[in-house]
């Protein structure tokens, strides 16, 4: 069988044997295969990844983008190792300083964000913004887009990826789980919308308003699709209307459009914001923040006013339950802070999303040399390498692309050292040099020769 990566990864081969023994499929996480065997990394440094065999790779994965300031960042190393020398243990157990200074930052950030809770992945902040939702508006519905992520399990795993022969009309999407094992409740008790259709998401979301808490979406779609600005601003006038609630999932443009994320963007602000990624500075990190008075139904000692109507009988309403042991980690914060410390040095931005762009302009460049239809889909630091002509607005139109050919090129890039995981969008880091842009556009270059060949 041939072999699509090069004869140097064979450690790597050997290492996935052994693991698969003892791992599933020899992976932690489904996504992180690679066919034959996925690469073994064994070190970082800047924008770069080195294997166990020993090759060298310019990562424009970065730990699926949380590593915005690249591998091993002099500021955010010792900000983690000061925290713990300083504090004389990982954790404390107990409420601390930095969850407040943290909670701070990330309100002087965000326009949506009064408040502030911690969790350990951005999944269970999403799934905690979603159990708010329910329990501020008393509704059991959410309502989501088809093709939008916002972790891997129950409550959201739902039409991310659906198989078109499943999802039904455009729009008027079906729910589809995306897993075996997803109880039927949650298929039962979601609507699914279609992105950047504002007259179809608005319909369904009339008929259907009386039992939608909320809607969880990402302001751009898997990090390289935004939302058009009239479909925003019109998506968050019809749920102020309805009752419905907005949440917008910013785990991966939060940080990475602006440092507060996509909402300052489009000038909206949302109900509930769930974080991550880039949140805990290469740490497991999430949170959620929002408004004020939704946020505060889960403060135990009533920090709003949990005597309800019924008051004067005695009844109380129970806060919302949220808890975690590692929540508010003060090493992961001390990591996240000192990351956000650097994104808001003057220039660091502006050199990050300059050097995107001048990624994207030369990729667009080069595939044009090549008459190979391509375009270069993304907002901010994160974007996509899409071969195909004619506007891209929703998962639908992801059809249109060539990815036969894409990952026959991302498999060559591979043996050229340019980690890109095959398929996957590209997330820029603010180390990446003129150099790695240079070297990454004359692989792309040669992968396109080899595959043309
Ligand atoms: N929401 C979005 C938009 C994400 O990109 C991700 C992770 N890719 C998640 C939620 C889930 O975060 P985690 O993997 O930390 O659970």
């Amino acid at each position: 069988k041939l072999n699509p990566l090069s004869q140097n990864t064979k450690k790597s081969a050997e290492l996935f044997e052994r693991a698969k023994k003892v791992i599933p499929g020899g992976v932690t996480a489904n996504i992180k295969y690679i066919a034959p065997h996925p690469i073994m990394m064994e070190r970082g440094n800047g924008s770069k990844l080195f294997d166990v065999d020993g090759n060298e790779y310019i990562d424009y994965l970065l730990c699926y983008g949380a590593l915005i300031l690249g591998h091993g960042h002099p500021r955010v190393y010792e900000a983690a190792m000061n925290q713990m020398k300083d504090a004389g243990t990982t954790i404390f157990g107990t409420p601390h300083r930095l969850e407040t200074v943290m909670a701070e930052k990330l309100i002087s950030l965000f326009p949506g964000i009064d408040m502030v809770r911690y969790t350990n992945s951005g999944l269970e902040a999403t799934l905690l913004a979603i159990r708010t939702a329910a329990a501020y508006t008393g509704k059991p519905k959410i309502a989501k887009f088809e093709g939008h992520y916002h972790g891997g399990y129950d409550q959201v795993l739902l039409s991310v990826n659906p198989d078109l022969d499943l999802a039904g009309v455009e729009t008027e999407p079906n729910v589809v789980p995306e897993s075996p094992g997803i109880p039927d409740y949650y298929r039962e008790n979601t609507v699914i919308l279609p992105f950047n259709d504002i007259e179809a998401a608005e319909t369904i979301l009339r008929d259907n308003a009386h039992e939608i808490s909320a809607i969880i979406m990402e302001p751009v779609q898997g990090g390289f699709i935004p939302a058009e600005e009239a479909f925003m601003t019109r998506l968050r006038e019809i749920t102020e209307e309805l009752g419905i609630l907005l949440i917008f999932d910013e785990v991966k443009t939060g940080f990475r459009l602006t440092v507060g994320g996509a909402q300052n963007l489009y000038h909206i602000k949302p109900d509930l914001t769930a974080l991550g990624k880039v949140l805990g500075g290469g740490f497991p990190v999430g949170a959620i923040g929002g408004k004020k008075e939704i946020m505060e139904i889960s403060a135990p000692d009533g920090g709003r006013d949990i005597l309800t109507a019924g008051a004067e009988n005695g009844s109380k309403k129970d806060p919302l339950f949220h808890s975690g042991t590692y929540n508010g980690h003060p090493t992961v914060l001390a990591s996240g802070l000192a990351t956000i410390e650097v994104l808001e040095e003057q220039g660091t931005m502006d050199h990050l999303l300059a050097n995107t762009n001048i990624l994207r302009d030369g990729l667009e460049e080069v595939y044009k040399r090549h008459d190979i239809p391509m375009q270069t889909v993304g907002k901010g630091s994160i974007f996509n390498v899409i071969l195909a002509e004619g506007s891209i607005k929703n998962y639908r139109d992801m059809g249109k692309a060539d990815s036969d050919l894409r990952s026959k090129i991302d498999y060559e890039l591979l043996k050229l050292g340019i980690y890109t995981k095959p398929l996957n969008r590209y997330s820029m880091s603010a180390v990446h040099s003129g150099e790695d842009i240079e070297r990454t556009l004359t692989a792309h270059e040669k992968a396109i020769r080899i595959v043309q060949k």
